[in-house]
């Protein structure tokens, strides 16, 4: 599925999951590396097809149409059943289930793509409507009972800060 997809469905699995029995910052990371960000081996396939698309189509290769109908085409090493095994280890070497539970929600997407679903059609926009406005109402909910009195948007300001100063602190230190 596109990206967003991905991203809105893992940060409603998280927020679920952190109402459920809490998630730390491990989890939220491990949740969006394993759901959302092994999708970057997309990026190996890019020169086989080109090398198949580019002689045959021309600039028409990077079309939305021809891109989209490349399909499971796209699917390398960290969409590979085996990659399952990698993901497993992980999660029993961090003794968490995050990482299996993220890959599997990111596979069953994939999978409804050739399903039926389709690649971004009317039924992923729906989808990723429905699934934004969970995203909505569980990031209030979560902000209400974590930091009491704090509005989405700071609770958002402040995590990116969270997120990204550390990187800049060790950058100039
Ligand atoms: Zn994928």
């Amino acid at each position: 599925m596109m990206l967003p997809t991905h991203l809105a469905a893992t940060l409603v699995g998280c927020l679920l999951l952190a109402r459920w029995r809490g998630l730390d910052r491990e989890g939220w990371t491990l949740a969006l590396l394993f759901g959302v960000a092994i999708d970057v081996d997309h990026l190996l396939e890019v020169p086989a097809y080109l090398a198949a698309a580019w002689p045959a189509r021309g600039l028409a290769a990077f079309s939305p149409g021809a891109l989209a109908g490349h399909g499971a085409g796209w699917h390398s090493i960290f969409h590979a059943p085996a990659f399952g095994l990698v993901v497993a280890a992980v999660a029993i070497g961090l003794r968490t289930a995050v990482p299996l539970a993220a890959w599997a929600l990111h596979q069953t997407m994939d999978w409804a793509v050739g399903a039926g679903v389709g690649f971004a059609t009317p039924a992923e926009f729906a989808l990723l409507a429905a699934l934004l406005a969970a995203l909505a109402f569980l990031a209030r909910d979560h902000v209400r009972r974590t930091w009491p009195g704090w509005t989405v948007a700071r609770w958002a300001r402040a995590s990116l800060a969270a997120a990204v100063l550390p990187s800049i602190v060790r950058r100039e230190g």
